[in-house]
């Protein structure tokens, strides 16, 4: 296969060739840019008695090591840790290159110079949302915002946006990977976008005017928030008419969440539309998508761009890479990535169905495709599995549990302990609103029944509430992002595992 990069052939591929040409790419970029440029590969490459000239083939990257959050944190000892990760080229190195010195030839000295620095030199971050952690810093060149037009260009194409459509990005602003990516999608598809800067910039009444005023067919939002604003909508009996596709992320979309969101748009005046979810982290410096389906139809799979990047999926237990169609681990490794670079980066993140290659069944495209549910570690922060009342509860679980129960429209789950003392016993709220006319008993008993029969739970107290008052609760407009899960112990609580 010729170069993927190609413009239109990212989308195109086979799975071997592909994979070959993933191998050349990935020693290439190990012996110019990682190697010789990141002290911490640098430190890992030598104490394994390893070079570039190891690592040829995809399957050479078992020789090193994983990368996980841990190794991302700071220290006492290296309170600046993540620089470490950071491509610091020698300009003496680079001076000495071949390439770099026809280019000065060719261009003059000085454009070269300029070059190599915007190529090189960071100039934007990124940040992880740690709750539990500290946020960690994700520094990007030039290359590497040409890159975020790229790979959300590429998610807008998935769209089928047109240049006379219009985009309202809703999701929150703030030094995260989802707003800035999709503010360049825009940019690079030369296509109308207002980034509102979601709730707390706007709230969701200044973002109902947005679209109101701007009449956008395409809406970009975390499923959460938009669920409140387009609630908001059908409220104040608002006319939203011309929107045709949703895209989601930031949060997992469950099934129940994509019809809510659909019946609502039906509700403002816009039937029939698509939804796309996206799925990415800050460690990648990318997201990706799947093609827009309606609710309702099976998820194709999330679509990953194989000329930038490797993604492996492991045994979470043994490391062990697992075969194409077997559910892990995503564990990460980019091909052309300047700033922070991480190799064999170990989300945590576990999907479903693993890796397919075979071409999609909605969009025909042929490249690799993450399928099934992704359980995010990230999302859930330090809740992934508690004790709640001498029961593990998986969370991801149990919010997939509620945002798929027909009849409800938001939802917290508010985790305390009985008279606010720390030894006490656990207390388990749920807040609840009904879907449009929906019977609040009726409800009450539904989330009852799957507590019980599903997660072997009896909740204290089942509360519903108006769509105003969920808004409070969740912080919509106050907090970054909405609160589905609170906890509400006292902080001296036994530690968390
Ligand atoms: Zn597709």
């Amino acid at each position: 296969m010729s170069n993927p990069r190609r413009k239109n052939q990212w989308q195109d591929l086979d799975r071997d060739s592909t994979i070959a040409w993933q191998g050349r790419c990935l020693h290439r970029y190990l012996s110019d840019c990682v190697v010789p440029f990141s002290l911490h590969y640098q430190r890992i490459f030598k104490e394994r008695g390893l070079t570039a000239a190891d690592i040829r083939t995809v399957a050479d990257l078992k020789k090193l090591p994983f990368t996980s959050k841990e190794d991302l944190l700071p220290t006492p000892e290296n309170p600046r840790r993540t620089l470490d990760y950071v491509l610091k080229p020698d300009p003496k190195v680079l001076a000495r290159r071949p390439s770099i010195i026809l280019r000065a030839l060719l261009h003059g000295r000085s454009r070269v110079h300029d070059e190599l620095d915007r190529e090189w030199r960071p100039i934007f971050m990124t940040s992880t949302t740690g709750r539990s952690t500290e946020p960690v810093p994700f520094l990007y060149t030039q290359h590497d915002i040409a890159h975020m037009g790229l790979g959300s260009g590429r998610i807008v194409e998935m769209g089928g946006v047109k240049s006379d459509e219009r985009m309202v990005n809703m999701f929150p602003f703030a030094p995260h990977l989802a707003f800035w990516y999709m503010y360049y999608s825009g940019i690079d598809r030369n296509v109308f976008a207002l980034a509102t800067g979601g709730g707390k910039v706007m709230g969701t009444e200044g973002n109902l005017r947005a679209v109101q005023k701007l009449k956008p067919q395409i809406l970009v939002a975390m499923p959460t928030f938009l669920y409140h604003v387009l609630q908001q909508a059908v409220e104040q009996k608002l006319r939203l008419e011309g929107i045709r596709l949703l895209v989601l992320g930031g949060d997992k979309v469950p099934d129940g969440t994509r019809r809510k969101l659909a019946e609502l748009c039906a509700q403002v005046g816009s039937p029939d539309v698509r939804v796309m979810v996206t799925y990415g982290f800050t460690e990648a410096k990318f997201a990706w998508s799947e093609c827009p389906v309606a609710p309702g139809t099976s998820s194709p799979g999330y679509h990953l761009y194989a000329d930038q990047g490797i993604i492996e999926i492991i045994n979470p237990d043994t490391g062990e890479v697992v075969p194409d169609g077997t559910g892990g681990e995503i564990v990460w490794t980019p091909l052309d990535q300047r700033g922070t670079v991480v190799l064999r980066y170990r989300t945590g993140d576990r999907c479903e169905h693993g890796i397919t290659w075979e071409p999609c069944p909605c969009c025909g495209r042929r490249l690799p495709r993450i399928c099934g549910k992704i359980s995010r570690v990230s999302d859930v922060h330090a809740l992934r599995f508690q004790k709640v009342k001498g029961t593990i509860v998986d969370f991801n679980e149990l919010e997939r549990a509620l945002d798929d129960l027909p009849g409800i429209g938001a939802w917290q789950i508010e985790l305390r302990k009985a008279h606010d003392d720390p030894l006490d016993l656990d207390e388990l709220n749920v807040h609840v609103t009904p879907a449009g006319s929906g019977n609040a008993s009726s409800l009450e008993s539904s989330v009852r029944e799957l507590l019980h029969s599903h997660f072997e739970l009896t909740p204290n107290q089942i509360v519903t509430h108006t769509d105003a008052e969920m808004r409070t609760l969740q912080k919509v407009g106050v907090a970054l992002k909405e609160q589905k899960v609170v906890d509400n112990r006292p902080k001296s609580d036994a530690p968390r595992t």
